[in-house]
Order: structure tokens, then sequence, then C-alpha cells
């Protein structure tokens, strides 16, 4: 047994007795502190102060007295509750700010996204939930199917496709082997379309057998993903129960515009025509939107329709008055749903749900994968095999992005010497109504041969803007950012930015006018103090995303995302768990911002009786 040193007082009477008997009287404080910290010992934990005791150099005697076995143990005394959480705080895991920050954004997205469901009430009634996903009937020649994991893994990886899911079928590098009619593939040919791009070689045969998340750059060629075999769909039902008059539709696609609709709906009339003239049923296509006279669209119905191409408030009308009905729809299509989402259509899109009498085959297009779209596609979708050909969000590669600073009172004589960079056609947005007309009148007096497109032109109008610019009679479409989703005017040199819109996706749709299906293509944006920190924090690292030349303006911004670059937010990806963009975390958003001051406003206008925020353009 250690001895106790000499120069220091010995203990408490027990044992630690000096030679003459003395013991040294050790006052209650100290010996609660004594206790405390023998607690402490015991529990492992290491104290921090300065005054703690060390058994071997301390003059705690009781650290050498409880070494000894044969001595009774003082009387356990329990710690206090202060010791017990200072202790417990102690042993808690370690929370980096990293993890905080990723946590909250967990939190926050959790809070946004919407708990509603895509389901019909019939189904949400009846419990009814798919487990499979509707059978399609469609195989692929035999050896695609005898395809190994790894060949097609490899052809996967050469076409920069990326598959989630359980059974992905194989990719198919020809349509030939798709089995599509022969009709289809000639009229394929005949438009100079020979070879699939990446979203095809993929996407295709994940449609003709399942649901699918398509995650697609604009101008990716995903229209014929999924009008393909929609028409396949509806040759197949036609010939085994055909429709009646009244009846219909087999397949219906949902856009987020008219101009997208009417540009879909042209798609899919394209190859109706060779079919019919070939000896194959004929099939009917309506277009479903508003604008146009209903009494024409009833006309198709009354004759039986087999496909509709729809935008929500047109169809969500005809179906509320019966004039249409879904009970054979087997085949939908939700193209560019974050737009569907942003511009208010979910309720619309959950009541056309509701229509819907049977399982269907469901299949969801967008750009972005917003948590909200995510959840979407959980509700409606079946085991979906998700196909992306490009980060979602991230800008189309194929565009040489030029960004300029220019005054803001310099932008329209700039405009001008701008436009002498590549020959027409050539697309310029800005964001708001009246900077369209201004351009638009400034050009024309310029002698510029342009047209105008925006929300406030009526629909005879941006028909005609659209027509003519597409036919290439004129040079210039200046336009907002209406004309930017989804449309697809060919051949595009140049798409000018007046102004840098406040979100991202919106850039990104916008420059992905240009630079289709492999051209490459140029978009000048021009920037200057108008436009926020972080908007241009997102372009920044847009632009070197896609290897792109780094103006000093943006290069000399102060980033704080330099710092958390490395963090992926909680889908997985970096930067906003929102909108995806890289320059900022979703506290931040200009998106979400946006939203919430038009989701107020859209109470507000609720609450003095008038309609709610109602998106349709
Ligand atoms: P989308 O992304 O569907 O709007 O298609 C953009 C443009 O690409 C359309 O004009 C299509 O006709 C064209 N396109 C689609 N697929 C192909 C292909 N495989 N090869 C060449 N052009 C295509």
């Amino acid at each position: 047994m250690e001895t106790l040193n000499p120069s220091k007082p010995s203990n408490i009477g027990i044992e630690g007795e000096d030679d003459d008997g003395y013991v040294e009287y050790v006052p209650v404080k100290k010996r609660r502190a004594m206790e405390v910290q023998k607690i402490l010992h015991r529990k492992g934990v290491k104290s921090s102060n300065p005054t703690s005791v060390d058994p071997t150099t301390s003059s705690d005697p009781t650290a050498d007295l409880s070494s000894d076995p044969d001595r009774p143990k003082p009387p356990e005394s329990k710690p206090s509750l202060l010791i017990k959480a200072s202790q417990l705080k102690r042993d808690l895991p370690e929370i980096t700010p990293t993890e905080q920050l990723v946590q909250q954004e967990i939190e926050m997205i959790e809070h946004l996204s919407d708990r509603k469901t895509l389901m019909s009430v019939r189904e949400l009634a009846k419990g009814i939930t798919y487990t499979e996903p509707l059978a399609t009937g469609w195989k692929p020649p035999s050896a695609i199917r005898h395809m190994s994991p790894k060949e097609a893994d490899t052809v996967r990886r050469q076409w920069h496709i990326l598959v989630e899911g359980d059974d992905v079928p194989p990719p198919i590098k020809n349509f030939k082997d798709m089995r599509l009619p022969e009709p289809i593939l000639k009229k394929l040919k005949e438009k100079g379309i020979v070879q699939p791009t990446p979203i095809q070689v993929q996407g295709l045969p994940v449609i003709l057998s399942g649901d699918m998340i398509g995650i697609a750059f604009t101008g990716s060629g995903k229209t014929l993903v999924f009008v393909l075999p929609l028409i396949m769909v509806a040759l197949q039902e036609e010939v085994m129960m055909p429709i009646m008059p009244g009846e219909g539709p087999f397949g219906l696609v949902v856009c987020p515009s008219r101009e997208l609709a009417r540009q879909t709906y042209e798609v899919v009339e394209q190859f109706l025509v060779p079919l019919k003239e070939n000896g194959y049923p004929e099939l009917r296509p309506l277009l479903c939107i508003g604008g146009v006279d209903m009494r024409s669209q009833l006309e198709v119905v009354k004759k039986g329709v087999h496909i509709v191409v729809a935008t929500p408030g047109r169809l969500k009308d005809l179906l509320a008055k019966k004039k249409m009905s879904l009970d054979n729809c087997r085949y939908l299509t939700l193209d560019e749903a974050d737009r569907l989402v942003d511009l208010g259509f979910e309720d619309d899109i959950r009541e056309v749900f509701d229509h819907f009498k049977a399982q269907r085959q469901t299949l969801l297009f967008s750009a972005t994968m917003p948590k909200k779209i995510q959840n979407f596609a959980r509700s409606a979708l079946v085991k979906a095999v998700t196909v992306n050909v490009g980060r979602a969000g991230a800008a189309n590669l194929d565009v040489i992005q030029e960004v300029e600073y220019v005054k803001q009172e310099a932008k329209i004589v700039y405009l001008l010497e701008c436009l002498q960079k590549t020959p027409p056609p050539v697309l310029i947005f800005c964001e708001n109504k009246a900077d369209v007309d201004d351009i638009h009148e400034y050009l024309l007096l310029k002698g510029v041969e342009a047209v105008a497109i925006h929300g406030g032109k009526d629909q005879e109008e941006r028909e005609y803007a659209i027509s003519s610019f597409k036919a290439g009679k004129k040079d210039v479409l200046v336009a907002t950012d209406v004309a930017s989703k989804g449309l697809d005017f060919p051949d595009i040199q140049h798409v000018i930015n007046y102004d840098m819109p406040a979100e991202i996706e919106n850039y990104v749709h916008r420059i992905g006018r240009t630079g289709r299906c492999g051209k490459t293509g140029i978009a000048t944006t021009f920037i200057n103090k108008n436009q926020s920190e972080t908007t241009l924090l997102d372009l920044k690292h847009l632009l070197q995303e896609a290897k792109q030349r780094i103006p000093p303006v943006l290069g000399e911004l102060n980033d704080p995302m330099e710092d958390v670059d490395a963090i992926t937010n909680a889908s997985g990806v970096k930067g906003c768990a929102y909108c995806g963009g890289l320059g900022h975390r979703i506290r931040d958003c200009p998106k979400l911002e946006h939203q919430k001051s038009m989701a107020i406003a859209g109470s507000r206008r609720d609450y003095f009786g008038s309609g709610g925020y109602r998106g349709e353009i």
C-alpha cells in the first residue's frame, strides 16, 4: 500500500490515522467536493478543472484509500442532477457544424414538402396501393434481353446515362430494336432522327416496360420518349377494344403551358398520319387547352378520342363537366412536372387523378427534381425507374455561356451589337412584360424582323409570334420565361438574356433553347448591379460546373459556398436542396422566397374573394 504523503494533511479518521492518532478535520463542503471528484473519476470523466484530484499527487486520501481492497467502501452518494446533465451532454456524440446544417435542411425540407399524395380519392378511401407497375406486354428483341448487366452498364457509361431502380431494362442503341411500327421508323428517318439520344436510348425501353421518372436537360429529345410509347399503348388498346363515340382517351399528357401542349400535340399528330395511311387503325388526338373554343374540342370527344394533350385548367374543366372521362385512360405523362408545381397546378393535378378508375402507367418528366416532385413520384408511380442524363438543374454542356457586365441604361443599345454575334434565329429573354414590349419596339424601329410573346398578349398574337418565328419568317423572338419552358425552336443560334433571372432554373431553361440535340449554341447574359448576390453566385457555380469562363465580376464575389461546397444537402447533391442552385443553401433560396410571397399574395387574394393564384399561361 502506498504511504500517505506526510507533508499533506491526512484524512477523515476512519483509517488514515497518524501515529499520534491525530485526525485532521475535513469540512463537509470539502468532503462533498471530494465525493464528486470520486464519482467523476469512477465514470472515467477527466475534469478540466485545475482543482481536479490526481490520485497520485493530490492530498486526497480517499484516492489512496479506494485502492486498498480491504477498506470498507464509503457509502455511495448519488450525483446531483446538474452533474448528471453535464454527464449526459458529454456522452452525446459531437455534431459538427456541417452535420448541423444538413440536419437543419432536412427539417426545412420535411416541413416544406407536401404530405398530400397524388392518388385518386377512391384509391385513398379504399386504401388501394399498387405494388406492381401495369404490364405493358412489350419485350425487347432477345439479343437485347440477354445483354449482361455489365454490358448494359458499359453502354450507360458511354452515353452518360444514370439509372436508379429495380429491374432496369437494358439500353437500346437504335430505334429498330425498340420494335416500333414501320411507319413510325420511316417518319423518324424523314425527320432526320436516325440515332436515339441518350434519354431515348434508356428512356424508351423503360417506358415501354413501366413507370419512369425522366430527368433530362431541355432539348435532349425527351418528347419522343413519352410520345412513341403513348402511341403504342393507344394502338394496342384500340386493336383490343376500339373506342366508341364519346369514349376515351387511352393516353393523356399534361403540360404546364399551352405552347408546350401544342408543340407536343403536333409531335403526336406527325406520327398518327403515316400510321393511318399504312393501314393501322385511326387514332384521334385532342389538344385540350384554354384560350381555344371548347365546342371544337367537344366535337373530337364526341367521335371518341385516343390521345389527349392538355393543360390542367381546361382538362379539369372538361372532366368536371363530365364532357370527357378517364375511365379508359391507362397512360399518363406529367411533362415538366417541376413547372406544373411551380405554377400552382398541384391541386388541379390531384383533381385529374381523381378521375382515374383503374391503375395507369405514370411517367414524370422534370428538368429539376425538388423534394415536392420526389414526393409526387413516390405516391403516384409504381416501382419507377429514374433515368437521368445530366444533373437535375445542370446547364446543357453544348451551350457556350458568355456573361457580360452591362449597365442598365446601356443594355438596349448593346443588344443591337450583341445580335451581330451570330446569324438568326435569335431568342431574347427578359423577366417582365414591359421590357419585352420596349425591346420589341426598339428592334422594329431599327429594322430588325422581330416578334414578341408574353403572358399579357392574346392567344392569337402568341400563336402568330411562335409560328412565324418557327417558320423562319422572323429573325428574333423577344419573350418572357413563358416561351423559355420546353418550347422547341429549331436551330436557335443565340440566346440573349437581357436580364439574369432571379431563379437559376429559369436561366437553365432559357439557355437550353439553343445547343439542342448535339448542336452548339451561344448564350449571352447581361448582368449588372440589379442582380442579387445569391443569383450571381448560382450563376458563377453553374459556369464553373459547365467549365465556362468566369468573368472577373463573378470571380471577385465573396463566396460563402466555397467553404461548404463539398457538403451535400439532404437530397445528396451539392447546393440548394430546393431549387438545385449551387451558389446558396436552402435558407437563402430565392425561389423558395418567391413562392412564399406568392402563397401569401394568393391567400390574401382569396381572402378578398378572388380566385387565388392562378398560374396557367
Ligand atoms: P425535345 O427535347 O423533345 O423538345 O426535342 C428537341 C428537338 O430534338 C426536337 O426538334 C426533336 O425533333 C429533335 N430530336 C429528338 N430526338 C432526336 C434524335 N434522336 N436525333 C435528332 N434530333 C432529335
